[in-house]
């Protein structure tokens, strides 16, 4: 079977570190063109300024992967829809949950694969903690997402932008891995955003949820302004009193004090595996439930103004 032809749209950080080596390793796809407005791109492969102009080109494409920021996704997945790719969208899928509702309706009328990826939920321990917590009732949850957004989104500007999602932007790593992993449905109850008086998305969420299968001790803490070392951990007790941590943005369990192997090929291989396997079979999957928390947190969140922030 020839390999699937799959653009890169969209040539950062993300890109260059995952998607590149993660369609080079995998036999089943073959690295077609990428897309940059600065000319951004590997060595050897077509690059396009515009995804337009990858459009137009007669290069045979079967795919693309959209990892641009969210906030221009919806017009450029839409524009491959109709040019018959199918896609995978980098999380977050679009900046809205309308938008990826229409890119979901678009993409099955076509018979189209469109996958969001929720490069977290693909962690060598998530599946794990979510077998160990299946069934259970929690009794109280912590959730911290603290790291240094000069190191993990260095100039990232469009990250403080309306839509750009700021700390939420690594945040919703961790609420993806909470609905993958939580025995039951959760609700953001109540949120305090952080906003530096000088931009549009927050820098620090400080989020109370709830639950019908838990307490009401769940909390999260989302923040931008830790420097050096990160810490990305979920920290859960049920009340049968079995302690869980799971740490290393899912990729280290802990349960009552023993550590848990992990498994699997990695995030990025093993969403690479899922796209060709979702386009295989002519399936789709869309899970909008961590962008829906996110749009929860800034329904229902109480703004707080801090200090102004600068890369
Ligand atoms: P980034 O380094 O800023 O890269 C995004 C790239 O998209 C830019 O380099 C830019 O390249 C291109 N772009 C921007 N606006 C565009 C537009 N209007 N049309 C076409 N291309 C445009 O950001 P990133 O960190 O790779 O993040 C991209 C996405 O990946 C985000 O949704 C993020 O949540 C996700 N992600 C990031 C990480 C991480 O660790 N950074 C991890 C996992 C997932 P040109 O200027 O050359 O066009």
């Amino acid at each position: 079977m020839p390999p699937l032809k799959i653009a890169i749209i969209g040539f950062g950080k993300i890109a260059a570190d995952q998607h590149v080596p993660a369609i080079a390793a995998n036999p089943r796809l073959e690295l077609a063109a990428t897309v940059s407005r600065q000319g951004k791109g590997v060595e050897g492969v077509p690059s396009f300024t515009t995804h337009s102009e990858l459009l137009a080109a007669d290069l045979g494409l079967d795919a693309a992967a959209i990892t641009t920021p969210p906030s221009v996704r919806y017009q450029i997945a839409r524009d491959c829809i109709e040019a018959g790719l199918h896609l995978m969208l980098e999380k977050p899928p679009t900046m809205t949950l309308s938008e990826i509702e229409d890119l979901a309706c678009l993409a099955k009328g076509r018979q189209l694969t469109l996958q969001t990826t929720w490069h977290s939920q693909h962690a060598p321990a998530v599946a794990a903690a979510a077998e160990a917590l299946a069934g259970k009732h929690i009794a109280s949850m912590r959730v911290t997402w603290h790291e240094d957004v000069r190191k993990w989104h260095p100039g990232q500007e469009w990250i403080f932008e309306a839509g750009g999602f700021g700390v939420f932007d690594p945040g919703i790593n961790a609420f993806s891995i909470l609905t993958r992993i939580f025995p039951g449905a959760l609700f953001v109850r109540n949120a305090e955003l952080s906003f530096p008086e000088n931009r549009q998305a927050p820098i620090a969420a400080e989020i109370t949820f709830s639950s019908p299968v838990a307490g009401d001790d769940l909390h999260g803490s989302l923040d931008f302004r830790r420097s050096g070392s990160e810490t990305w951990t979920i920290e859960i007790r049920t009340t049968e009193g079995m302690q869980m941590i799971l740490s290393e943005g899912g990729s280290r369990l802990e349960l009552d004090g023993r550590l848990h192997p992990g498994g699997g090929p990695g995030e990025y291989p093993d969403l690479y595996r899922e796209f060709v396997d979702l386009v295989d079979c002519r399936s789709s999957k869309v899970d909008v439930r961590p962008l829906r928390l996110v749009a929860d947190a800034f329904l229902l969140g109480r703004r707080k103004m801090v200090d102004p922030f600068l890369f």
